[in-house]
């Protein structure tokens, strides 16, 4: 398994010259099984992955599963800026989310209805296929996903990927202090390979004046990390103030309670 990291900024994107050590896209982590796609989150981020599977690929069809967590817009807003899905008739995106409201197809295609786009999304010729799930556990060709709800507003999901040799979870946009969210997000954490999870805040931000907003920061994400067994830890979702330099200094202070720890960064890859 080997897993990427295309976008790691949460809320929104980061153009800024001290915060483009670790990056300045919003979320999107690729996660590749064999030849097998997985995408986790279409923010920023998916726009450069979608350049580079077109060099990858040249003329040859994509297949790739998208997991997304939530529709905020720093998780979607790579969507309409995915070269993948104008380019090739035989491009194949498998879409999993859980949309209350409106439906997952029609929450993703109004991304781009009138007046917020110049192009529907009938310009895309790729097949696109739209899974509406819940908290469930489903099988794919070489990994199992269970994914489950996690505590943010209007609703974000968590998801655990399995093979037979290892776990990656990828949890972010969860606010600690709920009980079921709590025990949600260890559940999905235990005995993690690999657990990517949000660390939005500082502690004491957050205690300040960050409650209710949906966020966690890096001092929980140690917590789990601990509690679960998790083996790398990997803070994600950095707020958009939080330049290069605070970001070593907090990796710094998290690694003291647990050794393995670092902050997702654009372009780091980890294999499994
Ligand atoms: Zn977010
Ligand atoms: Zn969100």
């Amino acid at each position: 398994m080997r897993i990427r990291f295309w976008g790691v900024r949460g809320s929104t994107p980061t153009p800024q010259v001290e915060n483009l050590r670790y990056g300045g896209n919003t979320p999107c982590v690729e996660v590749r099984i064999h030849d097998h796609i997985y995408i986790f989150d279409c923010g920023t981020g998916f726009r450069n992955l979608g350049k580079s599977l077109l060099t990858e690929y040249g003329e040859r069809p994509i297949y790739a599963h998208v997991f997304l967590s939530h529709f905020h817009w720093d998780h979607i807003q790579g969507i309409p800026f995915f070269q993948p899905l104008y380019e090739n008739r035989d491009n194949h995106f498998f879409f999993h989310s859980s949309s209350h409201t409106r439906g997952l197809q029609r929450t993703i295609e109004e991304q781009m209805a009138d007046p917020y786009f110049p192009v529907d999304m009938t310009e895309m010729v790729a097949h696109r296929n739209f899974y509406d799930i819940e908290e469930e556990r489903a099988d794919f060709d070489d990994c199992r996903v269970q994914s489950l709800l996690l505590n943010h507003p209007q609703g974000c999901l968590g998801f655990r990927m399995e093979t037979d040799n290892a776990v990656f979870v990828y949890a972010t946009d969860n606010e600690p202090g709920h009980s079921v969210f709590d025990h949600n997000v260890r559940k999905l954490a235990e005995g993690a390979d690999v657990l990517v999870y949000d660390a939005q805040y500082l502690p004491e931000e957050y205690a300040a004046r960050k409650r209710g907003w949906g966020h966690s920061h890096w001092r929980e994400a140690v917590a789990i990390a601990r509690e679960s067994g998790v083996k790398e830890l990997v803070l994600f979702h950095h707020d958009p103030d939080r330049d290069d330099l605070c970001l070593d200094r907090l990796v710094e202070a998290a690694r003291e309670l647990h050794p393995q720890t670092q902050a997702a960064r654009e372009g780091a890859i980890i294999e499994i």
